[in-house]
């Protein structure tokens, strides 16, 4: 293979990732009532990733910003129990996750079926314990779909992922 057609190979991949990131659902993290997100990035967004229990206060004492949050009608997901940093690198039990499933089941109604971890990063133990609960959305999800962040923490700034 020469060196133009190498090139031409690697501008058709990065089209076609594009075209994918496109047309699968955008996703957004980091959604909590203490986290300031900007509306239009939600309304443009198909799966919303809640923190259920965000500097120790749980979503579900605040109703109405369930109700709000409900109202949108999007697919929500559950991001992490409260998102401390590297929170599913550290060892965690059933009990752990259990609380952020009540949390987010007491907000919404219904018990999340997607799950993503604070910086994606999540141990080999950790794993089987979410995917036996929910649905472990992980890197693979972040190269095929665009993410914007509420408070705009993510590699790429949510101005920047309009574009790609
Ligand atoms: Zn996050």
């Amino acid at each position: 293979m020469n060196y133009k057609n190498i090139i031409y190979y690697i501008i058709i991949i990065i089209l076609l990732l594009l075209f994918i990131r496109l047309s699968s659902p955008t996703q957004i993290d980091d959604v909590n009532p203490r986290i300031q997100c900007d509306k239009e990035l939600l309304d443009k967004s198909d799966i919303l990733f809640v923190i259920p229990k965000y500097e120790g206060v749980s979503i579900s004492d605040n109703l109405s910003w369930c109700k709000e949050i409900l109202s949108l009608n999007k697919t929500l997901g559950m991001h992490g129990v409260d998102h401390t940093y590297n929170e599913f690198g550290y060892p965690r039990t059933q009990e752990y996750l259990d609380e952020g499933i009540k949390i987010f089941e007491d907000c919404f109604g219904f018990k999340p079926k997607f799950f993503k971890a604070p910086q994606l990063n999540v141990s080999q133990e950790n794993k089987i314990l979410i995917e036996n609960n929910m649905k472990l959305i992980d890197t693979k999800d972040h190269i095929f779909h665009k993410v914007y962040h509420c408070s705009d923490t993510g590699y790429f700034s949510n101005n920047l992922m309009k574009w790609i």
